[in-house]
């Protein structure tokens, strides 16, 4: 099967044995998303080699749940061991032996097929269209967000970012009526907000809101939005780190110490919230797909996904 690769920092395309463990099941991936976590990690964040990849929607071909056989699934990312109180409560996402597709010791989407455990797979409801169903992984990482901090409607808070990642966070956080701006530099990527009734702001503009946000969401993968993010929040205030980079990021402490500032990393969702919000058309995806390409061109679309201005790339086997 064609799968794109990463190996010793070298992206390509190239053909491999399909996964054969037996007991995971057999996903025959329909779409798959390019997300920043994969150019990161062909960057080299977590010394990563195999196969790509972590957002799909897939036709399950073998499963040990017969009933899922044939079904079109997306799936959880992190495959826990099962055995340790975190697995047996039924989260893995810290599991401390657990693996990540396309991220860490498992091979990833960008493929013709992968494998997950079963109990990572979760049916995706009809009306559902592929297109949609391949973001709900980064939606649920959104969502996400829910799970760490509380914010009620009468919160004020700003995301910082205009990418894929900040324009579902800003998305998912004004559904729950609390008063959203967006800090972005495209006009093109913000007006997708401003569609959505939320509020946008340049980062030069942003000035003027100063310490004046309960939450500010970092979802802009760039170093200076962490700056920026502490500028915005109030005292007391909660900040929440949403983007993976490779490398450190540099932190001036102390005005977290002298505004008694909380800070707040939130990784992965749980799939299920997304799945709702995408079912009730709750969120616009459309307007986040930029590109679409065969997986042969898996490489130029890695490129072009990495490049300014450009959202979310499809990869379709
Ligand atoms: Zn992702
Ligand atoms: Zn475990």
């Amino acid at each position: 099967m064609l799968a794109l690769r990463l190996e010793k920092r070298r992206l390509t395309v190239k053909d491999v044995l399909k996964p054969e463990q037996p007991d995971e099941a057999l996903v025959r991936v329909l779409l798959s998303g390019i997300c920043n976590t994969d150019i990161e990690v062909a960057r080299g964040y977590g010394g990563f080699n195999g196969t790509l990849g972590h957002e799909f929607v897939g036709l399950v071909e073998e499963s040990s749940d017969r009933k899922l056989v044939g079904r079109r699934v997306v799936g959880e990312i992190n495959a826990g061991c099962g055995n340790c109180d975190l697995c047996r409560a039924g989260d893995s996402r810290h599991c401390a032996s657990r693996t990540v597709l396309g991220i860490h010791g498992r091979d990833g989407a960008h493929a013709e097929f992968l494998q997950l455990p079963t109990v990572n797979l979760l049916p995706v409801p009809d009306s559902i269209v592929d297109e949609h169903a391949v973001f709900t992984e980064p939606l649920a990482a959104a969502c996400g967000i829910l799970e760490r901090v509380k914010i009620s409607n009468s919160d004020r808070v700003a995301v910082i970012g205009d990418g894929k990642l900040g324009l579902l966070c800003a998305q998912v956080v004004s559904l729950t009526g609390a008063s959203v701006v967006l800090i972005g530099k495209h006009s093109s990527k913000l007006r997708i907000a401003e569609r959505r009734g939320i509020e946008t702001v340049r980062p030069k503009d942003a000035a003027k809101r100063r310490r004046t946000f309960d939450v500010v969401v970092e979802a802009s993968g760039s170093a200076s939005g962490f700056g920026l993010a502490l500028d915005q929040l109030r005292p007391k205030g909660q900040l929440v780190l949403k983007s993976t980079f490779h490398g450190k990021t540099e932190l001036d402490a102390t005005p977290i110490v002298v505004e008694e500032i909380s800070i707040v990393g939130s990784r992965c969702g749980r799939f299920s919230p997304a799945l709702d919000l995408l079912k009730k058309s709750a969120i616009d995806v459309d307007s986040l797909i930029s590109e679409e390409y065969p997986l042969s061109k898996g490489v130029h679309a890695m490129r072009r996904a990495a490049t300014r201005g450009v959202l979310k790339v499809l990869l379709r086997p």
